[in-house]
């Protein structure tokens, strides 16, 4: 038998209702490709086994029972710790919440479940999904699988390294300001950020409540839509969650591999961003990029130069109303209600203090101050509002470019995977490195990023941005990509 892990999620079910392998066997396959090589990497913080087992053999009755498998029957995934899964411990990545056990399934977690998909355990990440580098994590950092001197991005960076090592076939992450699509450039995986309200957030732990999203890092564009579309849909949980009927974004992509000829992207307008051509964009990234920008041409797509005036403001916009809602949403970690609780405090103030000062690390301290001071009574108008209408502009700004093309292409971010410590002395550079995934963020527009090539022997991101709800064309240009590339 092949290695179990180089199957797709169709190929494990195929696999699985041939009986070629069994459930047990690939979760097996996945553990001790962990084993071997998690040590080095460090993208997970704990194992789910018993319940990866109990679905194992789940799916393995049903086959030995000739039953219809389900469409992630035999998926091995791994769940940024941000996500709740019941049972296990959901630690966000700090301290304090360093043994809190989930009571309950995220949605998305009940979802994929009931479609056939086993968890292998949770994955690490930057302290409450703060941070562009996964150095933010309270356990320590998750390594490059491409490089280990180098992050893997953040914030959902061992969800991308989990993947590009091979130690899960796909992974969840969450993506506020970037976190699903960066670390997926930095790792040369697939990783996707669906619409805001196209899948439930219950369940997710609340960083930017207008902002964040979960999506799926995969090794193709067909996994990650096979995850998206048992996850996509309303949820009687989550008010924000859409009510639009969910599209076959599965059997879209099949009738597209059927029916691809030689331009089978012939008619679809792409919008190249004229600003994204700016300071600070690496030579190599800009040239990985102009190149994937030529294979689309050379698949029919129609290239036309947009603009986004306001891009430059995005970084400010952005780190104004996420750690405005990030003071919000962190105040209930306060010692009474969830995980640690500092024991030796006299006071009730001084058990909070104590309880936060001790259970936070340093960026999330930040930007609870920051938040805390752009909603304080004397500069809420000068920051919060201003920011929420700047928002506004750049929301429009984006409307405008998506009314004289069908999608937009830019990178999805300005270098490749920097060194450990590179950056984690100067905050201010670490931000400013988030500017092209910041934008759609704020919009509540779908993005993914597709692994485009090299810069320095390191993988490269281009990133698509597509109308509100229209997941099914960036899926669609995402395959259509993936094939030329595989057939040159
Ligand atoms: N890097 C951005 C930040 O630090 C985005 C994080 C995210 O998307 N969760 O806020």
């Amino acid at each position: 038998m092949q290695d179990l892990r180089q199957l797709s999620i169709a190929e494990a079910r195929a696999a699985l209702g041939a009986r070629q392998a069994s459930a047990a066997e690939i979760a097996a396959a996945y553990y001790a490709a962990i084993e071997s090589y998690d040590p080095a990497i460090h993208a997970y913080l704990s194992l789910s086994r018993e319940r990866a087992l109990r679905q194992a053999e789940r799916l393995d009755r049903m086959a030995a029972a000739g039953e219809p498998l389900p469409p992630l029957a035999g998926a091995a995934l791994g769940i940024k710790d941000v996500i709740a899964v019941k049972g296990e411990r959901a630690t966000c990545a700090s301290r304090i919440l360093e043994n809190y056990i989930a009571p309950y399934d995220a949605t998305v977690i009940a979802r994929l479940e009931a479609a056939g998909a086993l968890f292998l355990g949770k994955l690490n990440c930057d302290e409450f999904a703060m941070g562009s580098s996964n150095e933010n994590s309270a356990y320590g950092p998750v390594r490059n699988p491409h490089d280990r001197e180098r992050v893997p991005g953040g914030s959902s960076g061992g969800s991308a390294a989990a993947v590009a090592a091979r130690t899960a076939l796909a992974t969840l992450g969450s993506d506020t300001g970037g976190s699903i699509r960066q670390p997926a450039s930095f790792c040369g995986v697939v990783g996707l950020m669906p619409t805001y309200g196209r899948v439930s957030r219950y369940g997710l732990t609340a960083f930017g409540s207008s902002l964040d999203r979960i999506g799926p890092l995969a090794r193709s564009v067909t996994d990650a839509a096979a995850i998206l579309q048992v996850m996509a849909g309303a949820d009687a949980r989550d008010a924000t969650s859409s009510k639009r009927p969910v599209p076959d974004y599965t059997g879209e992509l099949a009738a597209a591999r059927r029916q691809a000829g030689s331009r089978p992207l012939a008619g679809v307008r792409m919008g190249i961003v004229r600003e994204s051509w700016r300071e600070g964009l690496d030579r190599e990234v800009e040239a990985a990029v102009k190149q994937a920008l030529a294979r689309f041409e050379s698949l029919g797509c129609q290239t036309v130069e947009v603009s986004l005036p306001r891009l430059d403001a995005a970084i400010a916009i952005y780190y104004i109303i996420a750690t405005a809602e990030a003071s919000s949403n962190l105040a209930r970690y306060d010692g009474v209600r969830y995980g640690y609780r500092e024991p030796h405090a006299a006071t009730l103030g001084e058990m909070y203090r104590r309880t936060r000062s001790g259970g936070f690390g340093p960026e999330v301290k930040r930007r609870i101050l920051l938040g805390t001071y752009v909603l304080s009574a004397g500069y809420y108008d000068a920051y919060y509002r201003k920011a929420q209408q700047a928002r506004t502009l750049l929301a429009q700004d984006f409307a405008a470019a998506l009314a004289e093309c069908d999608v937009l292409a830019l990178p999805t971010s300005p270098t490749p995977a920097f060194r450990l410590g590179e950056k984690t002395g100067d905050p201010l550079a670490m931000y400013l490195a988030d500017i092209y995934t910041v934008p759609a963020s704020l919009a509540g527009l779908p993005g993914i990023s597709l692994p485009c090539g090299k810069a320095q022997g390191l993988p490269v991101g281009l990133q698509l941005v597509g109308r509100h709800f229209e997941e099914s064309l960036l899926l669609r240009l995402g395959q259509a990509f993936e094939q030329a590339g595989a057939a040159e």
